[in-house]
């Protein structure tokens, strides 16, 4: 069996916080509290939950913006988390990440030209000026964009256009695996179908992995392979797409799916609206962290805590009923 691209095993990451006049005793924010998955070469893996469920915070551990709590981030066989500095830049080159905002992630002062050769420059991968000039080029032409804009500044460019530039700054570095953290989340509908299906066809032409972090999931149906879904810092269900969307097995899933729209014009599903707001991270619930909020509720769900396991084909979820009852 080949080695996955990327494998995560039992992430956790509790951001401390401090507490009391002196500041001296602690709490932590348990943002990520052991989440595992594995993306191959070529896939996209959609990690999708409401707003502070922990998944951005997966998607820059991954990018290893800080120390992790504990748990392993393994790129090609080999460790991340506790990489040092020099084998680490050679992982900084092969995972790479587009953000929500493209205005705040490209330097305003910078043309277009030099924020692609940036990386080009930092990994080495240009061997004379020629070089770096005929891929920055190519860079403009594989994202549609004219090459006249080269010489331009990002507050030039709409925000769809600004997301091109963040994507083709990424290419740069030719990467295996890119992080897209809420990468059309800020644009409009029609722009955001069209950076989709860029990132479709960079996807094939490339062969990259996506980590597609998103709320969106009307986003997610058109373009993933699979789907993560979180809550309160724990994976509680993962499947195939059309697994996923067809028959979702935790409640909390079905949920989130329930408010997704229909493409057929007219066509509605019944909303499920769930009670209470998201517990706190600080302080989340005993057993499965869902029960606050779960219609489905009994006993065992207060005191115990679910793990994944199969239900069925690659799909898994966290959830001590057998089946959903029918509604
Ligand atoms: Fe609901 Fe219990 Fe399943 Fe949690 S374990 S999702 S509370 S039924």
């Amino acid at each position: 069996m080949s080695v996955p691209l990327l494998q995560v095993n039992d992430l956790k990451k509790h951001f401390p916080i401090k507490k009391g006049l002196f500041g001296r005793q602690k709490e932590f924010v348990y943002a990520v509290d052991g989440v595992s998955f594995e993306i191959a070469r070529g896939e996209t893996l959609s990690l999708v939950g409401e707003s502070g469920c922990g998944k951005s915070t997966v998607g820059r551990a991954v990018l290893r913006l800080f120390d992790i709590t504990a748990g392993q981030v393994i790129l090609d066989g080999k460790r991340i988390d506790d990489a040092q500095p020099s084998t680490m830049r050679q992982m900084r080159r092969r995972v790479q990440v587009v953000f929500q905002d493209p205005f705040s992630s490209l330097n305003p002062r910078m043309r277009v030209r030099d924020i692609l050769a940036e990386p080009i420059r930092n990994f080495g991968l240009a061997k004379s000026k020629e070089d770096l000039e005929v891929r920055v080029t190519e860079l403009m032409d594989i994202v549609r964009l004219p090459r006249e804009a080269l010489n331009r500044r990002p507050h030039e460019f709409s925000g769809g256009q600004r997301q091109r530039i963040g994507i083709a700054r990424a290419l740069a570095a030719e990467p295996e695996l890119i992080v897209c953290d809420e990468a059309v989340s800020a644009l409009d509908v029609s722009v955001k179908a069209q950076v989709v299906n860029l990132l479709q066809d960079l996807q094939q032409k490339f062969g990259l992995a996506l980590l597609f972090i998103s709320h969106d999931l009307a986003i997610v149906e058109h373009m993933t392979h699979r789907v993560a879904v979180m809550y309160l810092g724990k994976i509680v269900e993962v499947a195939p797409r059309r697994e996923i969307f067809a028959a979702p097995r935790h409640p909390y899933t079905k949920a989130l799916l329930s408010a997704v729209p229909l493409p057929e014009p007219g066509a509605e599903r019944n909303p499920i609206i769930l009670k209470g707001d998201v517990p706190s991270p600080i302080n989340p619930p005993k057993g499965c962290r869902f029960h606050t909020r779960c219609p489905y509720v009994f006993d065992r769900c207060r005191t115990e805590e679910p793990t994944l396991r199969s239900a069925g084909g690659e799909q898994w979820v966290a959830c001590h009923l057998d089946a959903l009852p029918v509604s």
